[in-house]
């Protein structure tokens, strides 16, 4: 945004989701309590401040997208690059709020459909001032390894995962992923569908592996904006970057839970085994470090070792986590969400732009 290093360069909201059927019916009720004035919730003895909540009574009307959301894609027709991270327990409603189940018809309100909608409205705005390139890909990271959700050979049973490459100048590439080009929001809806099925059948447990995996859609628009001579001819070059990454983060059940409460059968399931716990802890273990230690002022101005290295999902994002973004990253260490919010129905969406 206008300002990096002002307090809306993080954003973190809290969801929280109504209670589900199966919940019901085995008589749960609602634990936390939340105070919207102070946009606090209390979960027993604990208080957490956030920058929104969504979900409860006396909570605004507005949705995560007006309020966390819209203003990345805003950012984004400005050249700035932008992350939102789901995070939250399995069934929390982590997928169900991005919207990376999409069926074509259900969840119009999810993140990623409202953010398809607004970018080609607003597009369609600047038609005649600006040519614009956009381009999506979703991958999956799965055990510590990345499968392209676009590219029909890289789905399955057999799927080969494919390699993240260091260029020289320190970026991040993913060799061969797919970057389709899209030229209207039904396309880009109809990959975000291909991803989210291959998502769903590329295991024969699609439940535990959708909840163990992250999911990433990400968006990048190039902007060409088009000026003309005096003669009336076409002179523009003046070109804008910029990415959208909008992650469905992997569920943050802990490794000491033994079991947990499956929303969808209404049953509950064994914990995953521990040698998937390992990847699944890695890349979120890793974000949190990454986050504390942009966060952590003293570090940084001593150019302190940000971990981005620790795990996949971090060296993805690395390129949009840049040491800008700091401010509020101290706010979020000191309530240490990675580590705290650990309750069924709450979801957190963390919205950064840098
Ligand atoms: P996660 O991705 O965090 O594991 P899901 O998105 O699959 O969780 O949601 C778990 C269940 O809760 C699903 O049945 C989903 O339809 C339901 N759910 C989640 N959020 C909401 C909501 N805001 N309103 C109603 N149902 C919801
Ligand atoms: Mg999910």
């Amino acid at each position: 945004m206008e300002n990096c290093e002002s307090s809306q360069s993080v954003r973190v909201a809290v969801n929280i989701r109504p209670l589900v059927t199966p919940e019901l019916l085995v008589g749960c009720t609602d634990c936390i309590t939340v105070y919207p004035a102070q946009k606090q919730v209390q979960i027993g003895s604990h208080a957490f401040t956030f920058d929104n909540i969504f979900g409860s009574k006396g909570c605004p009307s507005s949705s995560i997208f007006d309020e966390c959301v819209a203003p990345l894609v805003d950012a984004l027709f400005h050249g700035y690059n932008g992350t939102v991270l789901a995070y939250g327990q399995t069934g929390s409603g982590k997928t169900y709020t991005m919207g990376t189940n999409y069926n074509g018809e259900e969840h119009r309100s999810a993140v990623i459909p409202k953010v398809m909608d607004t970018i080609f409205s607003k597009a369609e705005t600047l038609k005649e001032s600006t040519e614009f390139l956009i381009r999506v890909s979703f991958i999956e990271i799965f055990k510590e390894e990345v499968f392209d959700l676009l590219d029909p050979k890289t789905t399955g049973p057999a799927r080969v995962p494919i390699q993240i490459r260091e260029r020289v100048n320190g970026g991040i590439t993913l060799a061969g992923v797919t970057e389709a080009e899209v030229r209207t929001k039904e396309e880009m809806a109809s990959f975000l569908l291909q991803g989210s099925l291959c998502r769903a059948t590329g295991s024969t447990n699609m439940n535990s592996q959708s909840s163990r995996s992250h999911a990433i859609f990400t968006i990048s628009m190039e902007q060409r904006t088009i000026t003309h001579s005096s003669a009336g001819d076409d002179v523009g070059d003046d070109v804008l970057i910029a990415k959208l990454h909008l992650v469905d983060l992997a569920g943050s059940e802990r490794k000491a839970n033994r079991c947990r409460w499956d929303t969808l059968t209404g049953s509950l399931v064994l914990f995953p085994p521990p040698k998937t716990c390992i990847h699944i802890n890695k890349g979120l273990l890793a974000l949190g470090n990454v986050i504390s230690a942009l966060g952590d002022d003293k570090k940084r101005k001593e150019g302190g070792h940000v971990p981005y290295r620790d795990s996949k999902l971090t060296r993805i994002l690395q390129a949009r986590m840049s040491s800008h973004l700091l401010s509020r990253c101290l706010l979020m260490r000191r309530q240490d969400p990675f580590t705290m919010m650990n309750c069924h129905s709450l979801q957190l969406c963390i919205s950064l732009s840098h």
